[in-house]
């Protein structure tokens, strides 16, 4: 049986985003992110990261250095709340350093998102992303999926742009604990489709 999902960014939505975070001591989870998450899985929803890397590509950090972010992530959500991120997906590449096809894993394309659908059995038609900014919702929109944006307190011009653009997010989020509790209440059908 398919099983469903809420994908993830990761800089900006569950951790602060100091740019480029290469250091495990400097992971700083947003309130409420592992309560959220932790309601999420209660639910059954596979927990999955979609993160574009370029910091890889510009010699910034390694691969290892994401990696071992990703592991500090993981070990502050299990001493929290007892829960975890099921798979990373990380696009290293960016235009300026990477190949056409390289970078077509960066988002807003869909392609991490699809890859995770076909290893993983997720029907995409239950599944959402939650994301800080207007390329994870045009992911998310790209893939099938309904979309969230959380606010933080840098990402203001992000809800302007997304207006620009026409495009929508099924819904803004205050927080992130509101965006696991709209869509625990969408996927229960508490929520009238907007
Ligand atoms: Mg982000």
């Amino acid at each position: 049986m398919p099983s469903y999902a809420v994908f993830l960014d990761r800089d900006g939505t569950l951790n602060i985003d100091p740019g480029y975070l290469g250091d495990p001591d400097k992971v700083k989870l947003y309130t409420g992110v592992s309560e959220g998450l932790s309601n999420l899985k209660k639910n059954s929803f596979d927990l999955i990261v979609i993160t574009n890397q370029s910091g890889i590509s510009r010699g910034l950090i390694t691969l290892k250095d994401v990696n071992a972010v990703n592991l500090r992530v993981n070990e502050i959500l299990w001493n929290e709340a007892k829960v975890k991120i099921d798979k990373f997906y990380s696009c290293p590449f960016h235009p300026d350093f990477s190949s056409e096809e390289e970078v077509s894993c960066r988002k807003p394309s869909p392609r991490m998102v699809l890859s995770a659908a076909k290893e993983r059995d997720i029907d995409l038609t239950k599944s959402y992303f939650i994301g800080d900014k207007v390329i994870d919702v045009e992911c998310g929109n790209n893939a099938g999926l309904k979309t969230v944006l959380v606010r933080n307190s840098k990402n203001d011009e992000e809800i302007n742009l997304l207006r620009k653009r026409g495009i929508s997010a099924n819904f803004v989020a205050e927080n992130f604990l509101s965006a696991c509790d709209y869509i625990l209440a969408d996927f229960s059908g508490g929520i009238v489709e907007k």
